[in-house]
């Protein structure tokens, strides 16, 4: 009987310990993906030289550093 309750402790404390390692991997994983979502949002394109540059300023229109024409920001 004893030997039975131990190893429902076990059990009980094995799936306890893999859930807190489960959320905390989901947890950490949601912030990367925001984080590259954030990242995407300052992730611009130029279709004229093919250049791919960042602009943190949130306009709908940036000017490209390499050829100095204007993209607008193409929704995805
Ligand atoms: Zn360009």
């Amino acid at each position: 009987m004893i030997n039975l309750d131990f190893t429902f402790a076990v059990a009980g404390y094995s799936v306890i310990f893999l859930s807190i390692i489960f959320i905390l991997w989901l947890t950490g994983k949601k912030l990367k993906d925001k984080d590259l979502l954030l990242d995407d949002k300052f992730l611009w394109y130029c279709w004229v030289c093919t250049y791919t540059y960042i602009s943190t300023k949130e306009e709908p229109i940036s000017r490209c550093p390499r050829c100095g024409s204007y993209n607008k920001k193409t929704l995805t």
